[in-house]
C-alpha cells in the first residue's frame, strides 16, 4: 500500500525532533495506477491517525505517461493510461516512464 510507504519513508527519514511539526510530503502517482489522490490522501490519513507522527499533508501529483510506438517510433504523452499509439493506433509499444508511484521530496515546515 502506498499510504504505508509513505508512513514508512517519513519514520526513516524524519528526525524525532521534527515529528511535531507540520510535514508536506510530495508524491507522484504514475499514470497507470487505479489509485487516485483522493483515496490517497483518505488511505494515507487512517494510517497516520495510529502512528506518532504529527500534521503530514500529502501533496499528490498525477505524472504523465510517455509510450513509444514499436511501429513508427512516436511518443505518445498522456495524463490518461494509453493503451495504443496515437500516430498509428498500433499496440506495441514500450513504456518510457513506468514509475508507479514515487515519493519526491519532503519539507518540514
Ligand atoms: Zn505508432
Amino acid at each position: 500500500m502506498y499510504a504505508n510507504k509513505i508512513i514508512c519513508f517519513l519514520k526513516e527519514k524524519v528526525a524525532l525532533e521534527d515529528r511535531k511539526k507540520r510535514i508536506v510530503v510530495n508524491v507522484v502517482l504514475g499514470p497507470f495506477t487505479h489509485v487516485t489522490i483522493d483515496s490517497l490522501k483518505a488511505a494515507f490519513d487512517a494510517v497516520l491517525a495510529n502512528e506518532e507522527l504529527g500534521r503530514v499533508e500529502l501533496c499528490v501529483k498525477k505524472n504523465e505517461v510517455s509510450i513509444k510506438c514499436k511501429k513508427c517510433g512516436f511518443v505518445t504523452k498522456s495524463a490518461q493510461p494509453v493503451f495504443s499509439c496515437s500516430a498509428c493506433k498500433c499496440p506495441d509499444f514500450e513504456i518510457l516512464s513506468p514509475e508507479e508511484f514515487i515519493i519526491q521530496s519532503f519539507e518540514i515546515k
